[in-house]
């Protein structure tokens, strides 16, 4: 049985230059596209991937990456903004790797572009009122 999901990778630091990704094709019979990849402030390899395959391969494939030490997360998950909470101070703007945050220069309003938020969750914390919510 073949299968497709979109996945966000994290690669800590010390993982960042090693060819891991090529391995699940050449190793796991796996395609993938990426769709977004760019480095975190805490230096992380981030990158958001669409991967398919057979249902095996990709067990195996997503097995070898955990043992690798790489984060896997699902992009099931969903985080949405609580505009009565936020507060626009700007904090989330430069960290997020997706550029899901805009300044507009007339009102001073951080404009959050869910379309682009990849779900990383690292703006749940930098938040500090606490607007952004990740859900399940
Ligand atoms: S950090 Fe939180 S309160 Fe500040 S602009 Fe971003 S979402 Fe709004
Ligand atoms: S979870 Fe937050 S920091 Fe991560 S991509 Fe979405 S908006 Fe940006």
């Amino acid at each position: 049985m073949a299968t497709s999901k979109r996945i966000v990778l994290r690669f800590p630091r010390r993982l960042v230059d090693r060819p891991i990704v090529s391995r699940l094709v050449k190793d796991y019979n796996l395609d993938f596209n990426i769709l977004k990849a760019s480095v975190t402030p805490e230096e992380e390899g981030l990158l958001v991937l669409e991967m398919s395959g057979k249902q095996d391969d990709y067990d195996r494939g997503i097995e070898y990456l955990t043992k690798t030490g790489v984060h896997i997360q699902s992009l099931s998950q969903d985080v949405t903004r609580n505009e009565e909470r936020c507060t626009h101070c700007g904090a989330c703007i430069t960290v997020c790797p997706a550029g899901a945050f805009e300044l507009e220069p007339a009102t001073r309003r951080v404009k959050f572009l869910d379309k682009k938020c990849i779900a990383c969750g690292l703006c749940i914390k930098a938040c500090p009122p606490r607007a952004m919510e990740l859900h399940f």
